[in-house]
Protein backbone atom coordinates (compact mmCIF):
# COMPACT_ATOMS: atom_id res chain seq x y z
CA UNK A 1 0.00 0.00 0.00
CA UNK A 2 2.56 2.11 1.03
CA UNK A 3 4.54 1.35 -2.49
CA UNK A 4 1.33 2.25 -4.46
CA UNK A 5 1.11 5.32 -2.24
CA UNK A 6 4.70 6.59 -3.17
CA UNK A 7 4.37 5.59 -6.79
CA UNK A 8 0.79 7.37 -7.12
CA UNK A 9 2.73 10.50 -5.64
CA UNK A 10 5.67 9.92 -7.89
CA UNK A 11 3.08 9.49 -10.93
CA UNK A 12 1.33 13.09 -9.53
CA UNK A 13 4.60 15.39 -8.93
CA UNK A 14 5.69 13.97 -12.77
CA UNK A 15 2.05 15.36 -13.97
CA UNK A 16 2.72 18.82 -11.91
CA UNK A 17 6.69 18.80 -13.22
CA UNK A 18 5.36 18.46 -16.66
CA UNK A 19 2.58 21.65 -16.16
CA UNK A 20 5.60 23.50 -14.48
CA UNK A 21 7.43 23.20 -17.72
CA UNK A 22 4.98 23.99 -20.15
CA UNK A 23 6.98 25.35 -23.30
CA UNK A 24 6.80 29.14 -23.13
CA UNK A 25 6.89 31.36 -26.85
CA UNK A 26 7.93 35.12 -27.04
CA UNK A 27 7.16 36.95 -30.18
CA UNK A 28 8.80 40.02 -29.78
CA UNK A 29 8.11 42.78 -33.15
CA UNK A 30 10.25 45.63 -33.80
CA UNK A 31 8.56 48.02 -35.38
CA UNK A 32 11.72 49.75 -36.97
CA UNK A 33 11.49 53.92 -36.18
CA UNK A 34 8.00 53.39 -35.13
CA UNK A 35 7.61 56.19 -32.86
CA UNK A 36 3.65 57.39 -31.94
CA UNK A 37 3.87 59.78 -35.08
CA UNK A 38 4.45 56.38 -37.10
CA UNK A 39 1.50 54.91 -36.00
CA UNK A 40 -0.56 58.43 -35.95
CA UNK A 41 -0.19 58.80 -39.51
CA UNK A 42 -1.24 55.18 -40.49
CA UNK A 43 -4.22 55.68 -37.97
CA UNK A 44 -5.07 58.58 -39.79
CA UNK A 45 -4.87 57.69 -43.33
CA UNK A 46 -6.81 53.96 -43.22
CA UNK A 47 -8.99 54.96 -40.30
CA UNK A 48 -9.39 58.96 -40.30
CA UNK A 49 -7.77 58.60 -36.68
CA UNK A 50 -10.60 56.39 -35.65
CA UNK A 51 -10.69 52.87 -34.34
CA UNK A 52 -9.16 50.30 -36.84
CA UNK A 53 -5.76 49.64 -35.57
CA UNK A 54 -5.08 46.77 -33.65
CA UNK A 55 -2.26 48.11 -31.92
CA UNK A 56 -4.73 50.49 -30.23
CA UNK A 57 -6.35 47.79 -28.69
CA UNK A 58 -3.88 46.21 -26.75
CA UNK A 59 -4.21 47.57 -23.44
CA UNK A 60 -0.87 46.47 -21.76
CA UNK A 61 0.83 49.76 -23.27
CA UNK A 62 4.06 51.86 -21.29
CA UNK A 63 6.37 53.95 -23.21
CA UNK A 64 10.12 53.86 -23.55
CA UNK A 65 13.10 56.19 -23.15
CA UNK A 66 15.53 55.46 -26.02
CA UNK A 67 18.89 57.09 -25.36
CA UNK A 68 22.58 54.95 -26.74
CA UNK A 69 26.25 56.58 -26.65
CA UNK A 70 28.41 57.85 -28.95
CA UNK A 71 29.74 56.42 -31.45
CA UNK A 72 32.99 58.08 -31.37
CA UNK A 73 33.17 58.58 -27.31
CA UNK A 74 30.95 55.98 -25.86
CA UNK A 75 30.95 57.95 -22.30
CA UNK A 76 28.96 60.57 -23.86
CA UNK A 77 25.05 59.79 -24.74
CA UNK A 78 22.92 60.15 -27.82
CA UNK A 79 19.54 60.97 -26.84
CA UNK A 80 17.79 60.05 -30.05
CA UNK A 81 18.61 55.88 -30.90
CA UNK A 82 19.48 53.97 -33.97
CA UNK A 83 18.16 50.64 -34.93
CA UNK A 84 21.93 48.46 -34.49
CA UNK A 85 22.16 50.19 -30.58
CA UNK A 86 18.62 49.79 -30.00
CA UNK A 87 17.72 45.99 -30.79
CA UNK A 88 20.91 45.26 -29.06
CA UNK A 89 19.35 47.25 -25.84
CA UNK A 90 16.34 45.06 -26.39
CA UNK A 91 18.09 41.69 -27.07
CA UNK A 92 20.79 42.03 -24.32
CA UNK A 93 19.57 44.88 -21.66
CA UNK A 94 22.47 46.44 -22.30
CA UNK A 95 23.10 49.83 -23.97
CA UNK A 96 25.58 50.51 -26.98
CA UNK A 97 26.09 52.82 -29.48
CA UNK A 98 25.10 53.53 -33.57
CA UNK A 99 26.87 50.58 -35.70
CA UNK A 100 27.49 48.36 -32.90
CA UNK A 101 25.69 44.68 -32.77
CA UNK A 102 25.05 43.43 -29.89
CA UNK A 103 28.82 44.26 -28.40
CA UNK A 104 30.16 46.38 -25.53
CA UNK A 105 30.30 50.18 -27.40
CA UNK A 106 34.01 50.40 -25.41
CA UNK A 107 35.80 47.43 -26.68
CA UNK A 108 33.04 45.59 -28.37
CA UNK A 109 33.09 42.40 -25.92
CA UNK A 110 29.59 40.51 -27.26
CA UNK A 111 26.89 40.54 -25.42
CA UNK A 112 24.43 36.97 -25.06
CA UNK A 113 21.19 37.98 -26.84
CA UNK A 114 18.08 36.45 -25.36
CA UNK A 115 17.85 34.22 -28.93
CA UNK A 116 21.18 32.96 -28.36
CA UNK A 117 20.29 31.91 -24.68
CA UNK A 118 17.15 30.69 -25.94
CA UNK A 119 18.37 28.34 -28.21
CA UNK A 120 20.75 27.15 -25.81
CA UNK A 121 18.19 25.98 -24.02
CA UNK A 122 16.63 24.14 -26.42
CA UNK A 123 14.00 26.72 -27.76
CA UNK A 124 13.42 26.95 -31.36
CA UNK A 125 14.11 30.44 -32.68
CA UNK A 126 12.87 32.45 -35.39
CA UNK A 127 13.82 36.23 -37.27
CA UNK A 128 11.58 37.45 -39.96
CA UNK A 129 12.68 40.74 -41.32
CA UNK A 130 11.07 43.29 -44.33
CA UNK A 131 14.88 44.12 -44.59
CA UNK A 132 17.76 41.90 -45.62
CA UNK A 133 17.84 39.68 -42.96
CA UNK A 134 21.32 40.43 -41.64
CA UNK A 135 20.35 44.09 -41.35
CA UNK A 136 20.84 45.49 -37.96
CA UNK A 137 17.83 44.85 -36.11
CA UNK A 138 17.79 40.90 -36.90
CA UNK A 139 21.51 40.69 -36.86
CA UNK A 140 21.15 42.48 -33.06
CA UNK A 141 19.75 38.43 -31.69
CA UNK A 142 22.00 36.52 -33.41
CA UNK A 143 25.39 38.38 -34.31
CA UNK A 144 28.05 40.41 -32.49
CA UNK A 145 30.20 43.07 -34.61
CA UNK A 146 31.18 46.32 -34.10
CA UNK A 147 30.33 47.78 -37.61
CA UNK A 148 26.49 46.74 -38.49
CA UNK A 149 28.08 46.78 -42.39
CA UNK A 150 30.49 44.53 -42.28
CA UNK A 151 28.16 41.43 -44.01
CA UNK A 152 30.46 38.93 -45.60
CA UNK A 153 34.29 38.89 -45.97
CA UNK A 154 35.91 41.32 -47.69
CA UNK A 155 33.71 44.13 -47.67
CA UNK A 156 35.22 47.39 -47.11
CA UNK A 157 33.28 48.03 -43.61
CA UNK A 158 34.70 44.89 -42.37
CA UNK A 159 38.79 46.30 -42.55
CA UNK A 160 38.12 48.53 -39.55
CA UNK A 161 37.66 45.22 -36.98
CA UNK A 162 39.25 42.86 -38.64
CA UNK A 163 38.77 40.87 -35.74
CA UNK A 164 35.26 40.56 -35.75
CA UNK A 165 33.29 38.25 -38.10
CA UNK A 166 31.18 39.72 -40.90
CA UNK A 167 27.56 38.97 -39.43
CA UNK A 168 25.56 36.76 -42.34
CA UNK A 169 28.00 34.01 -41.40
CA UNK A 170 27.81 34.36 -37.80
CA UNK A 171 24.20 34.49 -38.19
CA UNK A 172 24.16 31.21 -39.90
CA UNK A 173 26.24 30.07 -37.68
CA UNK A 174 23.90 30.35 -34.73
CA UNK A 175 21.55 27.79 -36.35
CA UNK A 176 18.77 29.99 -36.45
CA UNK A 177 16.02 27.78 -37.31
CA UNK A 178 13.93 30.10 -39.38
CA UNK A 179 15.27 33.16 -41.25
CA UNK A 180 13.21 35.16 -43.51
CA UNK A 181 13.42 38.41 -45.11
CA UNK A 182 15.79 40.13 -48.28
CA UNK A 183 20.01 40.14 -49.11
CA UNK A 184 19.90 37.37 -51.98
CA UNK A 185 23.03 39.65 -52.63
CA UNK A 186 25.38 38.08 -50.43
CA UNK A 187 24.56 34.31 -51.22
CA UNK A 188 27.27 33.87 -53.49
CA UNK A 189 29.63 35.53 -51.46
CA UNK A 190 32.59 34.00 -50.74
CA UNK A 191 33.50 33.71 -46.62
CA UNK A 192 37.32 33.34 -45.80
CA UNK A 193 37.50 29.63 -45.53
CA UNK A 194 36.51 29.80 -49.82
CA UNK A 195 32.32 28.44 -49.51
CA UNK A 196 29.63 30.53 -50.11
CA UNK A 197 27.24 31.83 -48.18
CA UNK A 198 24.71 29.82 -49.84
CA UNK A 199 27.00 26.56 -48.81
CA UNK A 200 27.40 27.74 -45.24
CA UNK A 201 23.93 27.93 -45.21
CA UNK A 202 23.21 24.59 -46.93
CA UNK A 203 25.97 22.75 -44.77
CA UNK A 204 24.36 23.90 -41.97
CA UNK A 205 21.06 21.94 -42.73
CA UNK A 206 19.16 25.06 -44.04
CA UNK A 207 16.87 24.71 -47.09
CA UNK A 208 17.56 27.92 -49.13
CA UNK A 209 14.62 29.78 -50.69
CA UNK A 210 14.30 32.51 -53.22
CA UNK A 211 10.66 33.20 -53.97
CA UNK A 212 7.27 33.29 -52.40
CA UNK A 213 6.00 30.25 -53.97
CA UNK A 214 8.95 28.03 -52.30
CA UNK A 215 8.06 29.32 -49.13
CA UNK A 216 4.24 29.10 -49.07
CA UNK A 217 4.78 25.75 -50.81
CA UNK A 218 7.45 24.44 -47.98
CA UNK A 219 6.55 22.57 -45.07
CA UNK A 220 6.86 24.32 -42.44
CA UNK A 221 9.17 22.88 -39.52
CA UNK A 222 11.84 23.14 -42.27
CA UNK A 223 14.78 25.04 -41.39
CA UNK A 224 14.73 27.63 -43.78
CA UNK A 225 16.89 30.42 -44.98
CA UNK A 226 14.40 32.46 -46.62
CA UNK A 227 15.75 35.61 -48.89
CA UNK A 228 13.01 36.95 -51.18
CA UNK A 229 14.51 39.89 -52.33
CA UNK A 230 18.66 41.30 -53.74
CA UNK A 231 18.53 43.68 -50.75
CA UNK A 232 15.64 45.08 -48.39
CA UNK A 233 12.24 44.10 -49.34
CA UNK A 234 10.19 46.46 -51.81
CA UNK A 235 7.77 48.04 -49.47
CA UNK A 236 3.87 47.70 -49.95
CA UNK A 237 2.72 51.10 -50.69
CA UNK A 238 4.07 54.24 -52.70
CA UNK A 239 2.78 57.48 -52.89
CA UNK A 240 0.49 59.27 -55.69
CA UNK A 241 2.54 58.94 -58.49
CA UNK A 242 5.37 57.47 -56.92
CA UNK A 243 6.48 60.57 -55.17
CA UNK A 244 7.42 61.48 -51.37
CA UNK A 245 7.15 64.43 -49.97
CA UNK A 246 8.76 67.43 -51.55
CA UNK A 247 9.74 71.45 -51.40
CA UNK A 248 6.42 72.70 -52.01
CA UNK A 249 6.45 74.86 -54.62
CA UNK A 250 6.47 78.45 -54.42
CA UNK A 251 6.35 81.56 -56.88
CA UNK A 252 9.21 84.42 -56.92
CA UNK A 253 7.22 86.21 -53.70
CA UNK A 254 8.18 82.82 -52.41
CA UNK A 255 4.47 82.46 -51.60
CA UNK A 256 3.74 78.91 -51.44
CA UNK A 257 1.57 76.45 -53.68
CA UNK A 258 -0.48 73.92 -51.87
CA UNK A 259 -0.25 70.19 -53.99
CA UNK A 260 -4.12 68.61 -54.08
CA UNK A 261 -4.25 66.24 -51.54
CA UNK A 262 -3.80 62.47 -53.13
CA UNK A 263 -4.20 58.53 -52.15
CA UNK A 264 -1.55 56.31 -51.82
CA UNK A 265 -0.69 53.66 -54.54
CA UNK A 266 0.16 50.03 -54.30
CA UNK A 267 3.67 49.13 -55.14
CA UNK A 268 3.98 47.13 -58.58
CA UNK A 269 7.77 45.96 -57.43
CA UNK A 270 5.93 44.65 -54.39
CA UNK A 271 4.40 41.56 -56.38
CA UNK A 272 5.39 38.28 -55.89
CA UNK A 273 7.01 39.09 -52.47
CA UNK A 274 5.77 37.33 -49.67
CA UNK A 275 4.21 39.48 -47.12
CA UNK A 276 5.21 40.42 -43.72
CA UNK A 277 2.14 38.60 -42.84
CA UNK A 278 2.98 35.37 -44.76
CA UNK A 279 6.68 35.34 -43.29
CA UNK A 280 5.28 35.49 -40.04
CA UNK A 281 2.67 32.68 -40.41
CA UNK A 282 5.49 30.32 -41.66
CA UNK A 283 7.66 31.21 -38.68
CA UNK A 284 4.94 30.62 -36.48
CA UNK A 285 3.56 27.10 -37.80
CA UNK A 286 7.45 26.21 -38.14
CA UNK A 287 8.28 27.11 -34.56
CA UNK A 288 4.58 26.28 -32.55
CA UNK A 289 5.33 23.02 -32.04
CA UNK A 290 8.79 23.11 -30.27
CA UNK A 291 8.92 20.96 -26.84
CA UNK A 292 10.55 24.42 -25.12
CA UNK A 293 9.16 26.77 -26.67
CA UNK A 294 10.47 29.72 -28.77
CA UNK A 295 11.91 32.64 -29.81
CA UNK A 296 10.56 34.73 -32.79
CA UNK A 297 11.52 38.55 -33.40
CA UNK A 298 9.29 39.94 -36.26
CA UNK A 299 10.97 43.27 -37.15
CA UNK A 300 8.87 45.87 -39.60
CA UNK A 301 11.79 47.11 -40.77
CA UNK A 302 11.01 50.09 -43.73
CA UNK A 303 8.33 52.09 -41.16
CA UNK A 304 12.16 53.28 -40.61
CA UNK A 305 13.27 53.28 -44.28
CA UNK A 306 10.83 55.02 -45.97
CA UNK A 307 10.29 57.73 -43.21
CA UNK A 308 14.22 58.45 -43.97
CA UNK A 309 13.52 59.08 -47.53
CA UNK A 310 10.35 61.58 -46.34
CA UNK A 311 8.02 58.82 -47.76
CA UNK A 312 4.89 59.07 -45.80
CA UNK A 313 2.95 56.50 -48.10
CA UNK A 314 5.91 54.17 -47.46
CA UNK A 315 5.54 54.43 -44.14
CA UNK A 316 1.96 53.79 -44.03
CA UNK A 317 1.86 50.75 -46.20
CA UNK A 318 4.37 49.32 -43.93
CA UNK A 319 2.54 50.10 -40.63
CA UNK A 320 -0.33 48.79 -41.58
CA UNK A 321 1.17 45.44 -42.91
CA UNK A 322 3.27 45.37 -39.27
CA UNK A 323 -0.22 46.37 -37.47
CA UNK A 324 -1.82 43.61 -39.05
CA UNK A 325 1.04 41.06 -38.06
CA UNK A 326 0.71 42.14 -34.51
CA UNK A 327 -3.04 40.62 -34.70
CA UNK A 328 -1.84 37.53 -36.34
CA UNK A 329 0.79 37.06 -33.43
CA UNK A 330 -1.61 38.04 -30.50
CA UNK A 331 -4.35 35.67 -32.34
CA UNK A 332 -1.98 33.15 -31.87
CA UNK A 333 -0.79 34.00 -28.37
CA UNK A 334 -4.38 33.56 -27.12
CA UNK A 335 -5.22 29.84 -28.70
CA UNK A 336 -1.69 28.93 -28.20
CA UNK A 337 -1.34 30.23 -24.47
CA UNK A 338 1.97 30.25 -22.67
CA UNK A 339 2.69 33.12 -25.19
CA UNK A 340 4.00 36.29 -24.66
CA UNK A 341 3.68 39.06 -27.60
CA UNK A 342 5.85 42.59 -27.20
CA UNK A 343 5.35 44.94 -29.70
CA UNK A 344 7.83 48.16 -29.52
CA UNK A 345 10.31 50.11 -31.74
CA UNK A 346 13.80 51.01 -31.28
CA UNK A 347 14.02 54.80 -31.72
CA UNK A 348 11.66 57.08 -33.22
CA UNK A 349 11.69 58.30 -36.76
CA UNK A 350 11.01 61.90 -39.09
CA UNK A 351 7.94 61.35 -39.68
CA UNK A 352 5.18 64.34 -38.38
CA UNK A 353 2.02 65.35 -39.21
CA UNK A 354 1.16 69.15 -38.96
CA UNK A 355 -1.74 71.62 -38.89
CA UNK A 356 -2.59 72.36 -42.26
CA UNK A 357 0.08 74.84 -43.30
CA UNK A 358 -2.51 77.74 -45.16
CA UNK A 359 -4.88 77.13 -41.65
CA UNK A 360 -3.04 80.18 -40.35
CA UNK A 361 -5.63 82.77 -42.56
CA UNK A 362 -2.81 84.49 -44.41
CA UNK A 363 -0.52 84.22 -47.52
CA UNK A 364 2.24 81.35 -46.66
CA UNK A 365 5.22 82.11 -47.49
CA UNK A 366 8.24 79.39 -48.30
CA UNK A 367 9.68 80.48 -44.50
CA UNK A 368 6.45 78.55 -42.83
CA UNK A 369 6.84 75.54 -44.26
CA UNK A 370 11.24 74.88 -45.01
CA UNK A 371 11.14 71.10 -45.00
CA UNK A 372 9.34 68.12 -47.03
CA UNK A 373 5.97 68.29 -47.17
CA UNK A 374 3.35 66.02 -49.02
CA UNK A 375 -0.38 66.24 -49.04
CA UNK A 376 -2.21 62.76 -48.87
CA UNK A 377 -6.12 62.11 -49.08
CA UNK A 378 -6.97 59.57 -46.19
CA UNK A 379 -10.27 57.06 -46.79
CA UNK A 380 -12.65 59.46 -45.80
CA UNK A 381 -11.30 62.46 -47.98
CA UNK A 382 -9.80 64.28 -45.34
CA UNK A 383 -6.68 65.75 -45.88
CA UNK A 384 -3.34 64.85 -43.87
CA UNK A 385 -0.30 66.92 -44.19
CA UNK A 386 2.81 64.51 -43.80
CA UNK A 387 5.88 66.97 -42.84
CA UNK A 388 9.82 66.17 -42.60
CA UNK A 389 11.87 68.85 -41.09
CA UNK A 390 15.13 67.06 -39.70
CA UNK A 391 16.64 67.55 -43.20
CA UNK A 392 16.75 69.26 -46.70
CA UNK A 393 17.52 66.26 -48.05
CA UNK A 394 15.49 62.56 -48.88
CA UNK A 395 17.68 61.40 -45.87
CA UNK A 396 16.13 62.57 -42.38
CA UNK A 397 16.88 61.72 -39.27
CA UNK A 398 15.82 59.32 -36.20
CA UNK A 399 14.12 61.74 -33.96
CA UNK A 400 14.75 61.14 -29.85
CA UNK A 401 11.19 60.81 -28.98
CA UNK A 402 9.51 57.68 -26.66
CA UNK A 403 8.97 55.10 -28.59
CA UNK A 404 5.61 52.49 -27.35
CA UNK A 405 5.56 49.16 -26.19
CA UNK A 406 2.46 47.05 -25.80
CA UNK A 407 2.20 43.29 -24.42
CA UNK A 408 0.21 40.39 -24.25
CA UNK A 409 0.56 37.47 -22.10
CA UNK A 410 3.24 38.62 -19.73
CA UNK A 411 2.82 36.64 -16.41
CA UNK A 412 3.72 39.96 -14.97
CA UNK A 413 2.38 43.19 -17.57
CA UNK A 414 3.02 45.70 -15.17
CA UNK A 415 6.63 45.20 -15.43
CA UNK A 416 6.26 46.95 -19.30
CA UNK A 417 3.97 49.61 -18.38
CA UNK A 418 4.34 53.26 -17.88
CA UNK A 419 7.51 54.79 -18.40
CA UNK A 420 9.93 52.64 -18.86
CA UNK A 421 13.52 52.19 -19.90
CA UNK A 422 14.94 50.49 -22.78
CA UNK A 423 17.10 47.81 -20.90
CA UNK A 424 13.99 46.39 -19.14
CA UNK A 425 12.74 44.84 -21.82
CA UNK A 426 15.16 41.98 -21.73
CA UNK A 427 14.88 40.98 -17.72
CA UNK A 428 11.49 40.61 -18.71
CA UNK A 429 11.20 38.55 -21.57
CA UNK A 430 14.25 36.51 -19.71
CA UNK A 431 11.97 35.83 -16.52
CA UNK A 432 9.09 35.02 -18.74
CA UNK A 433 10.90 32.55 -20.82
CA UNK A 434 13.25 30.95 -18.36
CA UNK A 435 11.62 30.95 -14.94
ZN1 LIG B 1 16.83 54.39 -39.45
Amino acid sequence: MLRLAIFVSAFIFSIATTAIAAPKNIILLIGDGMGEAEIAIARAYEFDGDDGMFLDTMKNMGSVIVKQYMADDPTKIQFAGSSGAGASTISTGYRTSDGRIAVNAIDGTPYKTILEEARERGFKTGLVSTARIADATPAAFAAHTRNRYCYVYGMEECKEFPADRPSVAQMIGNNVDVMLGGGQEFLAAVEADGETIREKAEDNGYTVITTREELLNLEPGTKTYGLFSPGHLPVEWVGPGSRGADFVPADDRRVVYYPQSARCEVNPDHAGIPTIEEMSQFAIDSLKDADNGFFLMIEGASIDKQAHEAKPCGTIGEMLAFDRTARMAVEFAKEQGDTAVIVTADHGGSTQVIYRPDSYGQTLSREYIPGLYQALLSKGGHTINAYYGTSHLDEQSHTGVNVPIFTYGLDNPDALRGTIQQTEIYPVMKDFLFN
